[in-house]
């Protein structure tokens, strides 16, 4: 069997049907593109054959893409010289598709050429709207939740089959910027208005339209503008007062929103101006080098294998053990906060039957109204329904009687960071629910092993730590205790995939994961202006490496008075090992002065009286102030970044983290960290193992031990192992 076949019906009409073997839904390989190649042949030299049509075998959808394993892997599959192998596989992929776009048409008259019309039953996306791009037609079925575009930004790289040539030449590079440099993907209905495709049909016409006109279109209907003489760009070509405009603005904004750490959208706009100055086909090579160029950067293969194809593992329960389906149908939420509100939302929003429940009836009142508010807003912007609304809503019992817990078969517990709290309400609660119900906790600094003593069933309770906001954020780190079973770990993961986020499985360490990580950051960042090291260039060095937030912005974020609240933890917990009496003296300073970050409208930085964050606070320059040498911006962001990896590193060593994949993944959707490296692990990897020692050991002697070149990675670096090396039947293992 193959994933493209040709069918001839009596009309003369030659039927491509695309149908990759044992997936939902059609996506590329490399045999593939061999097998539509010769589909392409077959149908154009054929005499019989007067049009063609490409479409899919799959109900409702047309093709999700590339496949992200081949892409992530095509370099390593592109021989000795990687860049010319993947040069010329990349060629290839354009002669096939322009293959179908000529259509055998006489280079000289234009004339002579089969008509070939893409009929879409649905979704087309990345190659899977490129193909379609290079027919002549493009029909898509009435089916409203298509989505048609090119997301291959998102991924990291970008459209590289002629999707970035062809559509900006099509639209303007203008126009097609939303779909190019933000990967915007549309419904069909959307995607006519704004010149995608050219016809939105009946479903079941599909293929009768896309027929009727194949077997009546002229020559001069299928030769695109741009192989027409006199063929001008729409919206001006980069030499034109208006294209001038377009490209200087595009190339400032993309340098505004990436900070230049992510090749692929600086590559595009690259490949789109320089493609436009040159004929069609000499378009086609400048694309073709630019993402050989993308493909050859690591960021692109780290991107993907974080953010795709780990995350997606990930999800799918790559962790999770052997245990029958955990599948909640009613939580408990204790305490109806910030968090306790968000947790009760999402449930509710993924069809779980919630009961939450506060001290008062007015405070679980308010908690519930939290949901209110965001499908309120959901209604404003016309994406959720009034019915909807009122469905979530009625999930949600909001009550101070732990009577009503009976029946769940699991708890989210959500009340004040205290033990002695804490023990209450489980012990509380354990007295009502089933003897089966897993009980979660979502603290974020407590150990879980401790607060599972207030536990008559151990086995049963786990750590789900959400991170804030609730409905925003896409991480769930879940926290086996000491002795936390294979059930709760089954029923959080479980849980957490109904709710439609990501889960990491940790092990019980102060902090768990993502806590332990960013908290250096900060603390590094903070001991920074101490030195006399510009606010301003440690916050840019931040941004510049793909950060949302500078160490000095997040900490007023998240507030000075939690700062203060863990140091002092902390150093109880640590004793003498304890060593940050340098970002310490500041906070506790600003805490003082009552600065308490964006809540007091007072912190690191200044804030006007509605909130807008102003310059750095004044104070600041005059008790710290600044050296007269300042260091260069890659001491500054090398500090920040080992700050943290180390502590992963650690985390891996001492077993917190169990799989690098998660450390990754748990990174960057947990805390913005540099998406563009792929996540901790892949950053050291890129750096090489060897190289990331020897700058710990130059940080360490000038910076102190907190820079220590931790046992694994010195063994690492010995060995010349990477992380993903070494570890790669872990990273794996299920996957
Ligand atoms: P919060 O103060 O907003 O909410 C706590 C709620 O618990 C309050 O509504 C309070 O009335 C209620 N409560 C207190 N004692 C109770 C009891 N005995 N029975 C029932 N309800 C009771 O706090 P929060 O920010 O929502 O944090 C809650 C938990 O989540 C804490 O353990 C915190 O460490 C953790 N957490 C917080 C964040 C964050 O960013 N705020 C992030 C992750 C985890």
């Amino acid at each position: 069997m193959t994933d493209f076949t040709l069918t001839k019906d009596a009309d003369g009409v030659g039927i491509i049907t695309w149908d990759t073997q044992g997936k939902s839904m059609n996506v590329l390989n490399l045999d593939a593109l061999a097998d539509l190649n010769a589909c392409v042949d077959n149908a154009l030299s054929d005499d019989a054959v007067k049009g063609i049509i490409i479409t899919s075998g799959k109900e409702g959808s047309f093709a999700g893409g590339m496949d992200l394993n081949v892409i992530a892997k095509m370099k390593d599959m592109a021989g000795d010289n990687p860049a010319r192998g993947l040069m010329d596989g990349i060629m290839h992929m354009h002669e096939v598709l322009r293959k179908i776009e000529r259509a055998g048409m006489d280079p000289k008259t234009n004339k002579g050429g089969k008509p070939v019309a893409c009929a879409m039953p649905g979704t087309g996306l990345g190659i899977g709207f490129e193909i379609p791009l290079s027919c002549h037609r493009i029909f898509v079925a009435d089916n409203p939740k298509a989505k048609i575009g090119l997301p291959e930004i998102m991924v990291g790289i970008f459209p590289g089959a002629g999707g970035t040539t062809r559509l900006s030449r099509k639209m303007g590079a203008m126009a097609a910027a939303p779909f190019l440099l933000e990967g915007k993907l549309s419904d069909p209905a959307k995607a006519k208005s704004a010149g995608l495709v050219d016809e939105v049909v009946p479903a079941a016409d599909l293929m009768a339209r896309a027929k009727e006109w194949v077997l009546n279109a002229t020559d001069a209907d299928i030769v695109k503008p741009w192989d027409q003489k006199g063929y001008k760009m729409p919206g001006g070509a980069p030499y034109s007062p208006q294209g001038f405009m377009t490209f200087v603005g595009a190339s400032a904004m993309i340098h505004g929103k990436t900070k230049g750490v992510y090749p692929a959208a600086k590559a595009l706009l690259s490949a789109v101006y320089e493609g436009a100055l040159v004929p069609f086909d000499t378009a086609l090579k400048v694309e073709a080098r630019w993402f050989v160029n993308v493909l050859m950067n690591p960021s692109s293969s780290a991107m993907i294998r974080s953010l795709f194809i780990n995350k997606e593992a990930l999800e799918k329960g790559a962790n999770r053990p052997a245990v029958a389906d955990e599948t909640v149908k009613k939580v408990g939420i204790l305490g109806a906060g910030m968090m306790g509100a968000g947790i009760a939302y999402v449930s509710a929003n993924a069809g779980i039957e919630v009961v939450l429940i506060d001290n008062s009836q007015d405070a679980a009142d308010r908690g519930k109204s939290y949901s209110a508010g965001i499908l309120d807003k959901g209604i404003s912007r016309r994406k959720v329904t009034e019915d909807k609304k009122a469905q979530v809503l009625d999930r949600i019992t909001a009550t101070t009687e732990y009577a009503a817990l009976d029946g769940c078969d699991l708890i989210v517990e959500a009340v004040f960071e205290d033990v002695a709290v804490k023990a209450e309400v489980t012990a509380k609660t354990e007295a009502v629910i089933p003897t089966d119900a897993i009980f979660a906790t979502n603290t974020s600094t407590l150990p879980i092993s401790e607060l599972a003593k207030a536990s008559s069933r151990p086995e049963q309770f786990i750590g789900i730590h959400f991170f804030s906001p609730v409905d925003k954020m896409l991480l769930v780190e879940i926290i086996k205790g000491k002795q936390t079973g294979d059930r709760a770990v089954a029923k959080a993961l479980d849980f957490v995939r109904q709710i439609r986020k990501t889960p990491i499985v940790v092990n019980d360490a102060r902090f768990f994961y993502a806590n332990r990580c960013i908290i250096p950051y900060i603390n590094e960042g903070v001991r920074m202006v101490t030195e006399g090291v510009s606010p301003v260039l440690i916050e840019n060095a931040a941004k510049m490496l793909g950060f949302p937030l500078g160490p000095l912005q997040l900490t007023d974020e998240t507030s000075i008075d939690l700062g203060v609240k863990i140091a002092k933890a902390t150093k109880a917990a640590m004793g003498d090992a304890y060593d940050n009496a340098a970002a310490d003296d500041i906070m506790f300073w600003l805490f003082d002065e009552g600065r308490l970050g964006r809540k007091s409208n007072a912190g690191f930085y200044d804030y006007d009286d509605k909130g807008k964050r102003q310059g750095f606070y004044a104070g600041l320059g005059e008790r710290y102030p600044l050296a007269d040498d300042q260091p260069d911006l890659i001491t500054v962001q090398h500090r920040l970044m080992f700050a943290q990896v180390l502590e992963a590193v650690r985390a891996l060593e001492e077993g917190v983290l169990e799989d690098i994949r998660e450390g990754d993944v748990g990174a960057i959707l947990g805390w913005g960290f540099a998406p563009w490296s792929g996540g901790p692990f892949s950053w050291l990897d890129i750096l090489g193992t060897p190289y990331a020692a020897d700058r710990c050991d130059q940080l360490a002697e000038t910076y102190g031990d907190r820079f220590a070149t931790p046992a694994l990675l010195r063994d690492m670096a010995d060995k010349g192992q990477s992380f993903y090396g070494r570890f790669a039947a872990q990273a794996t293992k299920a996957a």
